[in-house]
């Protein structure tokens, strides 16, 4: 518009965003509030994710070990191996699941795998595995305004009745090791996505890949599997350690309803929409072989947009060049957007048993801003960066972590080639 407010429609949803002028300097980043000293040689025990407070989560599904150059995955760890080896990534069940057991169980008539009820019956089997289920059971019961008292009391039968989500939910957390960054000393040094290594990045991906597949795997009944990550408290997080969620649902959300819709009648839409249009609006901010980073348009926040190029809708169908390819890319968006900037990681992929093939994209959300009455009301969404300026923002910093070797080589802005019709989905 003539003042240089920009007015944005979203090409895939058509949700309008309009960003006014003037407000695209402020700063951006959450303050970290108090913060105390840390002795970078002690372990970390900051929040209940951390790696010295291991019995304060629910029992370990899986966690990835390495040693050198080997990563290791341990599946269904016993109590007495939880100090044994130092995961790098814990996978394990959500203590307050969103969609619960108990619901899986009522509607569905759903019964945990096989695999899980045998986890479950081998921990109970010894007094550390017994007392680390009774302990979370009586967390559960205290968050819940009740009264733990009889908790100390439960038979092992009693425990088992009660901590089969534990084992068996469909609502995962992926954990990665570290709270604060190497060598951290004070309290505001997070480690976030960023500050990975893009090789760490891309095991945190794939096991996360792999954990998404497993929920498919054991629950019949899910029709979709929602993977995301909250990054700080403004951005829905509990605690500030880098975490992501996987959770199962047994409807296919409307909004993916109406995108599968609307591909049947354009199949091409995320080569026509997604990548060429940020082609000629001059939003592509990096790329490689397997993947293209963009400036997506009409978000609710300012978002980075990455989109695989792979022929595989599914992330585990991705051979591990292309699913590194897109790990880069995501990682990228994460360093050159700081540790301290609120952020949602929402991966969109197709759900199953849909035959249209749809590319995996991760969608990376600022937030840095607070929808209110004015939002609610028109359902125009009032944004304080335009996606150019948010291209100018972003573009500088990819350009120094590169240069940096903090993230993994690719192409930038202009030395990407043309990227318009490269996505492989069809
Ligand atoms: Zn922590």
């Amino acid at each position: 518009m003539a003042d240089g407010t920009v007015k944005q429609m979203n090409p895939f949803t058509g949700t309008q965003v309009w960003t006014v002028p003037g407000r695209g300097n402020r700063p951006i980043d959450h303050p970290p509030g108090a913060v105390a000293a840390v002795d970078p040689g002690e372990p970390e025990a900051h929040c209940a994710f951390c790696v010295s407070r291991l019995r304060e989560t629910t029992p370990e599904k899986s966690r990835l070990v390495r040693d050198g150059d080997a990563w290791t995955v341990v599946d269904e760890v016993a109590p007495d191996d939880l100090d044994r080896t130092v995961p790098e990534f814990r996978l394990f069940g959500n203590l307050f699941e969103m969609v619960s057991l108990d619901y899986w169980k009522a509607v569905h008539g759903y019964r945990i795998p096989a695999r899980a009820a045998a986890h479950q019956s081998a921990y109970l089997a010894g007094e550390a595995g017994v007392e680390h289920v009774r302990a979370l059971v009586r967390a559960r019961i205290a968050a819940a305004q009740g009264d733990p008292a009889g908790v100390d009391s439960m038979s092992t039968d009693e425990l088992a009745a009660r901590s089969q989500s534990f084992f068996g939910g469909c609502h995962d957390v992926v954990v990665a090791r570290r709270h604060l960054t190497d060598g951290a000393t004070s309290t505001d040094r997070h480690a976030s996505s960023g500050s990975l290594t893009p090789e760490e990045h891309e095991r945190f991906i794939s096991f996360t890949v792999r954990a998404m597949r497993g929920l498919y795997g054991d629950n019949p009944h899910a029709r979709y599997v929602s993977v995301f990550q909250n990054w700080l408290r403004p951005a829905g997080a509990s605690f500030a350690h880098l975490h992501k969620q996987l959770v199962a649902i047994d409807e296919i959300p409307v909004k993916t309803g109406r995108e599968l819709a609307a591909l049947a009648g354009e199949p091409g839409r995320y080569n026509t929409l997604g990548v060429d249009h940020a082609a000629a609006e001059g939003l592509v901010l990096a790329a490689n072989a397997h993947a293209v980073a963009v400036v997506g348009v009409g978000h609710r926040y300012p978002s980075l947009v990455v989109y695989s190029r792979s022929a595989a809708s599914e992330p585990w169908q991705h051979s591990p060049d292309e699913l590194r390819g897109v790990s880069d890319l995501l990682h990228a968006c994460h360093a050159a957007t700081g540790p301290l900037v609120p952020t949602n990681e929402e991966w969109h992929t197709r759900p199953p048993g849909v035959d249209a093939a749809m590319p995996w994209r991760i969608v990376l959300k600022w937030r840095i801003s607070n929808p209110a009455g004015f939002e609610g009301a028109t359902g125009v969404y009032v944004n304080t960066i335009d996606p150019w300026a948010l291209r100018d923002r972003v573009a500088p910093r990819l350009a120094e972590l590169r240069a940096a070797g903090r993230i993994a080589d690719m192409a930038l802005g202009t030395e990407c080639d043309d990227v318009r019709g490269s996505l492989r989905y069809r």
